[in-house]
């Protein structure tokens, strides 16, 4: 394999670009009205997209011929084009850098509709540099557009904010995120265990760059680490043990859950991994029940099993949160283990006593 796979599948125009409806919409948008606002903020955690959407909403207004799927000369040239400035406001805190950049903002563009900056990291100007933006965004010429990327817009100054049309990028979902790397999978031709696609999606959380890293990686080490050994590196069989541990502990199997705890105590070190699998299937069976319940939806089937349990869900998801925290102060294995029997004694408990009153009314 010659490119990663994170730099060869990064998405070349709009239409090949996975999730984020909104931007897109937006983009098609002001594209059938012809009409840009001059400034933008793209904010969202990282991996999603945001850069590399600038990228190509850039190159798409920037095109003469105003085409999205083109290949004129400006369109080709786009990596080369003086026009479209791309900064690392990490690297430029200062106003220094700041007003060197944007020295040339009096110039028209040369190749193109546009010429267009884009700020990246944003969030990391200093208060001078916001300022001389704030000034840059009040007196903007009409052929210049300006975009504002950061995974933290909370560090942005609100009279920045109100001057930019906001832009958010969302997580993407984890079902897109895998189906889009089972289908490179197949173009590169690497067979990788469905399972563990699945899992490097769901690990990825929300974030395609991570998940194509992790493919990448795996790749790399493909030759020299077993299948047990990625298993593990990956967590493949957290999600097996949060279905068990639920099950057990909601039918009360005491056994075979003291059996499968000293498996994961003897084999595992990511106990907060298999706690946050445990909240995600807990979160599920709610879904599940109260959809039910009210006949909304007709979710998870799987879940069905869940259907005449009398266990509080809900008292079972206060209390795993409550483990989580524990755990991320205290990552011990032995705190992974009190913390599942808390859990199990406190809901069968609770169970008892309800099971205990509803027999006493009976007789
Ligand atoms: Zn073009």
């Amino acid at each position: 394999m010659k490119d990663f796979l994170y730099k060869k599948y990064r998405p070349k125009n709009i239409l090949n670009f996975i999730g984020q409806k909104v931007a897109k919409s937006f983009f098609f948008f002001f594209y059938k009205k012809k009409k840009f606002p001059s400034s933008y903020i793209f904010y969202g955690s990282k991996g999603t997209g945001k850069t590399t959407f600038s990228r190509i909403f850039s190159k798409s207004i920037m095109c003469k011929k105003k085409k999205i799927l083109c290949k004129c000369k400006t369109c080709i040239n786009f990596n080369k084009n003086d026009d479209f400035n791309e900064i690392d406001a990490a690297s430029n805190r200062r106003v220094e850098d700041i007003s060197v950049i944007f020295e040339n903002i009096k110039y028209r563009p040369i190749y193109s509709n546009y010429k267009i900056y884009v700020l990246d990291e944003v969030h990391m100007l200093s208060k001078h540099a916001f300022n001389y933006m704030l000034n840059i965004l009040e007196n903007l010429p009409n052929y210049i557009k300006i975009i504002l990327v950061t995974s933290n817009i909370d560090k942005i100054p609100e009279t920045i904010l109100s001057r930019c049309f906001k832009i958010f990028f969302k997580k993407i979902n984890k079902k897109e995120i895998y189906l889009f790397l089972k289908k490179i999978l197949k173009k590169e031709n690497v067979l990788l265990k469905k399972n563990l696609v699945k899992e490097i999606a769901f690990c990825s959380n929300g974030s395609m760059r991570d998940a194509l890293v992790q493919i990448d990686y795996i790749l790399t080490l493909k030759n020299f680490l077993s299948f047990k050994d990625i298993k593990k590196n990956f967590g493949l069989n957290d999600s097996i043990y949060s279905c068990k541990i639920i099950k057990y502990i909601v039918f009360n199997n005491e056994k075979k859950l003291f059996s499968l705890l000293k498996t994961i105590f003897n084999n595992e070190n990511n106990f907060k991994n298999i706690y946050i699998r445990i909240l995600d299937k807990i979160n599920k069976i709610i879904l599940y029940l109260f959809s039910k319940k009210y006949n909304i939806i007709n979710f998870d089937k799987k879940f069905k099993i869940f259907n005449s349990v009398k266990i509080d869900f809900f008292l079972f998801r206060k209390l795993l949160i409550k483990e989580i925290k524990n755990i991320s102060v205290i990552p011990y294995k032995e705190n992974f283990l009190s913390g599942i029997i808390k859990i199990f004694n406190h809901i069968n408990i609770q169970n008892r006593i309800r099971t205990d009153k509803l027999l006493s009314r009976k007789f």
